[in-house]
């Protein structure tokens, strides 16, 4: 049985390779390993391509040290946009770190973009503006690239009506275009949800929605350890809900979504 978490962080600073190991121990087989803020400030392309080849080397750790079937996903988190006093600076980098992503994918060393998109917080309509351009942005470089797009935003059910009128004008595929931390909801408007892999919340996207991934949104931040679920959570969910009956549920969105949706295989050996 696959077992696939969809969003998965590890941070140098945190447990890494050792929180992997958890995962691959508790029946995890294979990760999306998305970028996360590594340097304090990003100011321009040397420090973007720091953190990616950060992020790079921490899955090629992790593959060396596991069996764990690891991808990548690289991008910039859009809370960097709040640490320019200027915004259109701050759309300007984390437009370079989007077209940086792309180069990266196209010379097949990464996967997906991500996380990309507007900040879950209340900003100012400028920000907001800014963020959504941004956006349409990796929406662009994704459909000419024919990768996905993991997306960071407010978990309110209206992001999906915005997403996806952003999607119709860059003209990407929408399955390709993943909602990490989406609420419990079948209106999706054709764009992918990602779902928190608590058990409850795991349970109810089995019993009311149609197609879903798992995540764990797993942080390796070591000063907040209950803050958020832990790297062996979802293998623990899957197994539980297979106990359950949600077979079919459980094995479309271990499997099938994630090859349709980020273009991966995951049954070679
Ligand atoms: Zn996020
Ligand atoms: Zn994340």
């Amino acid at each position: 049985m696959i077992i696939f978490d969809a969003h998965f962080h590890l941070d140098p600073a945190g447990r890494c390779v050792e929180a992997a190991k958890d995962f691959e121990r508790a029946g995890g087989s294979a990760l999306m390993l998305v970028s996360m803020p590594y340097l304090r400030a990003v100011r321009g392309k040397e420090d973007i391509i720091e953190e990616y080849e950060m992020l790079l080397s921490i899955a090629e750790k992790v593959r060396r040290e596991t069996h764990i079937k690891v991808f990548t996903a690289l991008g910039i988190h859009p809370a960097r946009i709040s640490e320019f006093s200027d915004v259109e600076e701050g759309k300007r980098v984390l437009e370079e770190a989007i077209d940086i992503a792309a180069d990266y994918i196209a010379e097949k060393r990464a996967c997906a973009i991500g996380e990309i998109g507007r900040p879950h917080y209340d900003v100012s309509e400028e920000v907001l503006e800014a963020s959504n351009e941004v956006i349409e942005h990796a929406f662009e470089a994704a459909k000419d690239l024919g990768c996905a797009v993991i997306v960071h935003s407010e978990s309110a059910e209206r992001t999906y009506e915005d997403l996806s009128r952003i999607a119709d004008i860059a003209g990407i595929d929408k399955k390709r275009v993943v909602k990490h931390f989406s609420p419990v909801t079948d209106d999706t408007h054709g764009l992918t949800p990602s779902i928190i892999a608590t058990h409850s919340n795991a349970r109810s996207a089995c019993e009311t929605m149609r197609k879903f991934m798992l995540e764990s949104d797993y942080m390796d931040d070591t000063n907040r350890p209950g803050a958020v679920i832990g790297p062996r959570t979802l293998p623990r969910t899957v197994k539980k809900l297979l106990e359950e009956g949600f077979e079919e549920k459980v094995g479309r969105a271990m499997t099938d979504m994630p090859e349709e949706v980020f273009g991966i295989d995951l049954q070679d050996s």
